[in-house]
């Protein structure tokens, strides 16, 4: 990361802690890696992407339905998706330090000039260009200076740990000794169901909600009368044991994905896939992600699963790295053939119009909630200047949510404690919180303060009763961006700011 990323990232993980959007877990006793927790602003934002994620999908739309299932499932599930023998993830130590990694996440780095070796190391990295840069971000500045006077005579080489070239040596990132070669790990967390801790007893914890929605795809399909194309979407808690939780939240061991698993006719599976891996991009845009830091990246064939026929990931530029925010797939009949195969059920469709019996494609829009509240809270860290009490700009920190995912919608001031303002501001705060808007009420402090705390929270609309209410019912509502201030009637607020969440 360099030096400004890294610098926005310790400033927002600071106003995380300190307004209560995420605490690391079990915090008192040290914490554990890869496991956080949500405070009460951060639980409310993060309720908001999942309920405007599960509002736009299930229920505005009728060819989609929604499915809760249990987290531990029988074991069969897992050896019939391939998670017991494929999910594994290649691991290197440090011979030295015995720092594990995971193989395909972490780099060699070497820059060379005509003169020999410039600069050598070991990163984790996502990509090999997201390596390049952190690397050349972390070495010393004599080195980074030779590698900006000499950049056009540098030759790089970049390789993942688990593609070492013949002759190559792969570094640690700690301490720069030599890795071990690679070798597998499951990453599905284990656990034993009734008294007996034997192997007739092993489950897991579900890597990924998917296959409890492919184990309920008969069920549902003959509950609900639904017809193809059809999908059935998904909210859930999700585990991994991965070996190096890092960059925040954005690579947990427990996490909460959104997946959609929608079934179609084979023929019919090209168009729905270009139509989901669109769709699902402009989602993320039209809830606030509009920079140039979202993009979407369709895969090479090279790099598609062997069940894939297509594959598109919608990518954020986090201060750390461009990475992953949500996987579109084109997964054909692969996982419902395997199903049916292991469990010995018909997973086939009959169209009684065509009279045509087949397993449907399915195509997978898969997206991680954690990693999605990271990319609103990365997108919505500003600085500015706002002016104070006095009319003299001061500089603010604000949190710019799309008000439809804000933690909170509306704060309601009086400007003093005293002739009736409270009363008036309380009945407004109520009537907000009557319809189910949350809100909040602030009667401590200047006002300028008032409405800087709740800039940081991302609050877009704050309304004040004054002086002026008393003789007219009329207050100021103030937007959180623009710093624009209207005077409205009292009792039009709550519609005034119903109709500007989105
Ligand atoms: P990565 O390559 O980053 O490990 P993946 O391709 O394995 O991700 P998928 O299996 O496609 O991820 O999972 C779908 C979505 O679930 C991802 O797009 C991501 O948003 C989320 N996700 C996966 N693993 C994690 C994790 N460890 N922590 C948080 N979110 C995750």
């Amino acid at each position: 990361m360099s030096e400004n990323a890294n610098d926005r990232m310790d400033k927002l993980t600071a106003l995380c802690k300190r307004r209560g959007f995420i605490f690391q877990s079990s915090e008192i006793y040290g914490g554990i890696g890869g496991f956080w927790d949500y405070g009460p602003l951060g639980v409310e934002l993060k309720r908001n992407v999942k309920n405007a994620w599960w509002e736009d999908i299930v229920r505005r739309r009728d060819d989609i339905v929604g499915l809760d299932c249990s987290i531990i499932m029988n074991p069969k599930v897992w050896e019939a998706s391939g998670h017991v023998v494929n999910f594994n993830d290649p691991l290197v130590d440090c011979k030295k330090c015995k720092a594990r990694f995971r193989a395909d996440k972490v780099f060699t780095v070497i820059a060379a000039d005509q003169n020999g070796v410039v600069l050598q190391a070991g990163v984790q990295a996502d990509s090999a260009e997201q390596a390049r840069e952190a690397a050349s971000a972390a070495a010393n500045s004599k080195t980074r200076r030779k590698l900006e006077h000499a950049a056009d005579r540098i030759e790089w080489t970049v390789f993942r740990a688990d593609q070492r070239p013949e002759g190559q040596v792969c570094l640690c990132p700690n301490d720069g000794a030599e890795l071990t070669d690679a070798r597998k790990f499951n990453m599905m967390f284990k656990t034993f169901v009734g008294a007996m801790e034997d192997s007739s007893s092993v489950a897991y914890l579900r890597p990924e909600t998917a296959q409890g929605i492919f184990a309920n795809y008969k069920n549902v399909l003959d509950t609900s009368r639904i017809k193809l194309p059809f999908g059935i979407a998904q909210i859930g808690k999700s585990f991994r044991n991965e070996i190096n939780p890092r960059n925040y939240t954005f690579r947990s061991r427990e996490f909460e994905q959104m997946e959609i698993e929608f079934f179609c006719h084979p023929d019919a599976a090209d168009e729905w896939y270009v139509y989901w891996r669109d769709a699902r991009y402009q989602w993320w845009i039209d809830h606030g992600l509009t920079s140039s830091k979202l993009t979407l990246r369709n895969h090479e064939p090279d790099e598609l699963a062997h069940y894939a026929k297509a594959c598109a990931d919608v990518e954020y530029e986090f201060p750390f790295g461009v990475s992953e925010l949500e996987g579109v797939a084109n997964r054909t009949d692969f996982d419902l053939k395997a199903h049916q195969e292991h469990s010995g059920r018909d997973m086939t469709y009959f169209d009684d119009q065509t009279k045509e019996r087949f397993i449907p494609y399915v195509i997978e829009p898969s997206g991680g909630i954690d990693r999605g509240v990271l990319a609103f809270l990365c997108e919505a860290y500003a600085e500015d200047e706002a002016p104070d009490d006095k009319g003299k700009m001061q500089s603010r920190t604000v949190m710019k949510f799309h008000p439809r995912l804000a933690p909170i919608k509306l704060a309601v001031f009086p400007l003093v404690k005293k002739e009736g303002m409270p009363e008036i501001a309380r009945r407004i705060y109520q009537d907000a919180q009557a319809t189910g808007m949350t809100a909040f009420y602030d009667e401590k402090g200047a006002v300028g303060r008032r409405y800087r705390r709740q800039d940081e929270a991302g609050t877009p609309f704050c309304v004040t009763v004054d002086g002026q209410t008393l003789e007219d019912q009329t207050v100021t509502i103030r937007d959180r961006d623009s710093l624009a201030q209207d005077r409205i009637p009292a009792d039009k607020v709550v519609p005034y700011v119903r109709e500007r969440l989105g």
